[in-house]
């Protein structure tokens, strides 16, 4: 592509490029942030058994309101107690098996007990009973390929009796920051100097995405380093670049990609921060090549290179997730290029997007919740306009 592609043709382009890696089983317990790439069904109905949904009497509906005799008890985790007569209550509690012939439950506050006898108030058939397989049936789908599992997922497939989970395999990816200037924490900068934090960054946000991370050191601006580097990078799922992708004459990383066979997509998009952002392939490989600004770097990280992380892992709907937002304040529009503004939610849950909005301002930026969608436009967008935002 040549000039500027928007935000849309961006990540359609980068999209179209990810393939599913290949599924591996992977325990339950250990399975909270990947994605299933086989439907995952119940072992069983769910609940296994008509069980009680409160501490009671099990009785029949029709023998109610009135004086029944007890005769028995059922508990959690105990089989069935024996069936149910005309005019008997069993005493049973939360989640105990409703006996043969029973087809309500009293809760306990609605009854008085008399010895072995107990008054309780009139019940509907059905009335406190949770009906097996209410829930889902057994080989019902409990989560489907596609999904990302999450707690609540992880709570799903563990009551369905789930204990392994075809997921997609982690993408593998390499950061690569360049930068002669860039130095570790805990050093003291020369002049020109300063601190190396896309890597951190990255590291943190490609395992937030369910990658396996391995940051590097940084390169200098030096062909021979960075060729060697680049050379590392290009055997993992993904690279990530970060700086020296811009028209500077110490902007190496494109020419050096283009040397070693990487096909480029798209090199610019119509966004602020982050303009410079490379985009290409080689093999089965995804390079990003980031802007260096430590916001260009989040930001694109979370347009382009979480989709592609959840499409290589599987997922139906990759992203990115917009929300729905309004503004705090009128925001002047950008007219080339969609603006993704850092902001916090004020106490009314509108977006204000906070001071400080240059792209190397990441102090800045660790304030914010949210990163506003202002689209490309003429004049301004006013206080309490609707917006999309992903969150930080
Ligand atoms: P570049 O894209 O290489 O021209 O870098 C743009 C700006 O980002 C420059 O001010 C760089 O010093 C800065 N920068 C580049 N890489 C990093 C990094 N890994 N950590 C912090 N700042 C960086
Ligand atoms: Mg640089």
């Amino acid at each position: 592509m040549s000039g500027l592609c928007t935000v849309e043709e961006a990540l359609a382009a980068v999209l179209a490029r990810c393939r599913a890696l290949p599924g591996e089983s992977v325990a339950v317990r250990a399975a909270r942030g990947r994605v299933l790439v086989a439907d995952a069904r119940a072992a069983s109905d769910l609940p296994p058994f008509d069980s009680s949904a409160m501490d009671g009497y099990a009785v029949r509906a029709a023998d109610t309101p009135g004086r029944l005799r007890v005769a028995g008890h059922s508990a959690a985790g105990l089989p069935a107690a024996v069936a149910l007569g005309a005019g008997q209550a069993i005493e049973i509690s939360t989640g105990a098996v409703v006996p043969g012939g029973a087809d309500a439950v009293v809760q306990v506050e609605r009854t008085v007990r008399h010895g072995d006898d107990v008054e309780v108030e009139g019940v509907e058939p059905g009335d406190n009973v949770r009906p097996r397989g209410g829930d889902a049936r057994r080989d019902d789908v409990v989560v489907p390929a596609g999904a990302a599992v999450g707690p609540s997922q992880l709570g799903a497939l563990a009551a369905a009796g789930v204990g392994t989970a075809v997921c997609g395999r982690r993408p593998r990816a390499v950061v690569q920051p360049t930068g002669s200037e860039l130095r570790p924490a805990g050093v003291d900068l020369a002049r020109g100097e300063i601190y190396e934090s896309n890597g951190t960054l990255l590291g943190a946000q490609l395992e937030s995405a369910g990658a396996v991370a391995e940051v590097r050191e940084p390169a200098v601006d030096d062909a021979d380093a960075l060729r060697g580097a680049l050379v590392h990078g290009l055997e993992a799922d993904v690279l990530l670049t970060s700086g020296g992708v811009s028209v500077g004459e110490h902007d190496l990383v494109r020419t050096l990609l283009a040397e070693l066979g990487v096909e480029e997509v798209f090199w610019g998009v119509a966004v602020r921060p982050g303009k410079p952002l490379f985009f290409g392939v080689r093999d089965t490989t995804l390079v990003f090549g980031l802007p260096g600004n430590p916001v260009s770097t989040l930001v694109g990280f979370e347009l382009f290179v979480r989709p592609a992380l959840a499409a290589l892992q599987g997922a139906a709907d990759p992203g990115p997730h917009y929300l729905p937002g309004r503004l705090a304040r009128a925001v002047r529009r950008n007219p080339g290029r969609d603006d993704l503004m850092r902001a916090t939610l004020d106490d009314d849950g509108a977006l204000a997007p906070l001071s400080g909005q240059e792209s190397h301002m990441i102090v800045r930026a660790a304030a914010a919740r949210a990163l506003v969608r202002i689209p490309r436009g003429d004049g301004e967008l006013p206080a309490g306009a609707h917006v999309s935002w992903l969150p930080l």
